[in-house]
């Protein structure tokens, strides 16, 4: 696409605008990046994959309900999304310990958390995504009392169907991370991704990484575990 159009820039997409003023094109890049921004690098058809099970895993929720920003896949790589105004949050929910967890609780990688740890950052790159509680959300108006309750009860859904859905596909979700926006109605929509840069999936069996964790950690393989992904979510 046209690189002049886009309306917004983030590490791993673009936004476009879309013929249809209620919608906007939401294309998924090949560039990857971790431990906020430092490391930097590219892995082939990232977008395409995340495109795909990202589409298929918003199809998935909102057939449960669950609604999502996703209109209909336009190109291998980009989707036609809802317009939405996001929350600067981001919301964390942990199965098993593992990454960033591990560093501030002496538990070991793996470990199952029942129930589910839920867990909020202050979406901004410059402070480096920092946790905020609840009422820090509140003071800052992040969101109202009744949004944050509708993003938790939501969250919890998504975990619990996509806990569910990969179990299926002989996969452990382990963690992950959402982005709930309002659209023009006012009702809290969740957005942006679902996919191996923004989840953590072992194999249930084995408990191998098939995820970014790959490339954070220089483990290799990593274009081979999100086609390995690709294939158990179809
Ligand atoms: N995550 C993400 N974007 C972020 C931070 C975390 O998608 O900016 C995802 C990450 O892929 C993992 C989960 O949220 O599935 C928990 O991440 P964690 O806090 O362990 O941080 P990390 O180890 O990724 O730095």
């Amino acid at each position: 696409m046209d690189n002049t159009e886009v309306i917004y820039e983030g590490k791993a997409k673009k936004i476009y605008p879309s013929t249809k003023p209620a919608f906007w094109i939401q294309e998924f890049k090949d560039d990857a990046t971790a431990f906020n921004g430092k490391k930097k690098g590219q892995i082939s058809n990232k977008g395409e994959i995340n495109n795909k099970i990202s589409s298929r895993l918003f199809q998935y929720l909102d057939s449960h309900q669950v609604p999502t920003h996703f209109v209909k896949r336009t190109a291998p790589n980009a989707m036609e999304i809802k317009k939405l105004q996001m929350f600067k949050l981001e919301v964390i929910v942990r199965n098993i310990a593992a990454g960033s967890y591990l560093k501030r609780e002496n538990v070991e990688e793996g470990t199952v958390l029942n129930p589910p740890i839920l867990e909020y950052c202050l979406k901004d790159d410059d402070l480096g995504d920092p946790f905020i509680s609840e009422t820090e959300i509140f003071d800052q108006e992040l969101a109202t009392d009744d949004q944050l309750d509708k993003i938790r009860r939501n969250t919890l859904k998504v975990n619990v169907l996509l806990k569910d859905f990969f179990s299926r596909r002989n996969l452990k979700l382990v963690d992950f991370k959402l982005e709930w926006g309002l659209d023009a109605k006012k009702d809290v929509v969740l957005g942006d991704e679902i996919s191996p840069d923004t989840c953590r999936f072992w194999d249930a069996t084995t408990n191998e990484k098939l995820d970014k964790d790959r490339f954070r950690q220089n483990m290799g393989g990593v274009e081979n575990a999100y086609e390995e992904v690709l294939k158990r979510v179809f």
